[in-house]
């Protein structure tokens, strides 16, 4: 699943109760929205996931909400992670914004600056024999 990358600000969380939770199961049969498995909820964890993340404009709504394994809590993390990350980036680029933190990478200090070259001491053509 991948929405546009599109920086919209985190939504508010609401409280999840025990019974918008059960509601939240009964609605999509126990099956995890992340890996469309079903979740064995006596011996697995799991937990409510946002199917579309707050921090990409997910309503905090039970529509946007479903059952998902906590093993597939991380990948999908990452990449709502990433994608809010990657919006902001594009935002602050489209918006001109610098980081004024940055630290640029050292770099060596430059070597002396040559002089022009000089011309070499005339040499003798011949040595004499001595
Ligand atoms: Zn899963």
């Amino acid at each position: 699943m991948s929405f546009i990358c599109e920086d919209v600000g985190t939504t508010k969380r609401k409280k999840m109760t025990k019974t918008r939770a059960l509601k939240i199961w009964e609605a999509h049969k126990g099956i995890c929205v992340t890996c469309k498995q079903v979740i064995d909820a006596t011996r697995e964890d799991w937990f409510i996931e946002h199917i579309r993340a707050l921090e990409l404009g997910g309503k905090d709504e039970d529509p946007n909400c479903g059952p998902a394994h906590m093993s597939c809590k991380k990948d999908k993390d990452a990449a709502d992670h990433s994608a809010a990350a990657q919006a902001k980036r594009r935002k602050a680029h489209h918006l001109g914004i610098k980081d004024p933190n940055r630290k640029r990478i050292p770099q060596p200090p430059r070597a002396p600056k040559r002089e022009g070259k000089k011309p070499l001491p005339p040499r003798p053509l011949f040595q004499k024999a001595s």
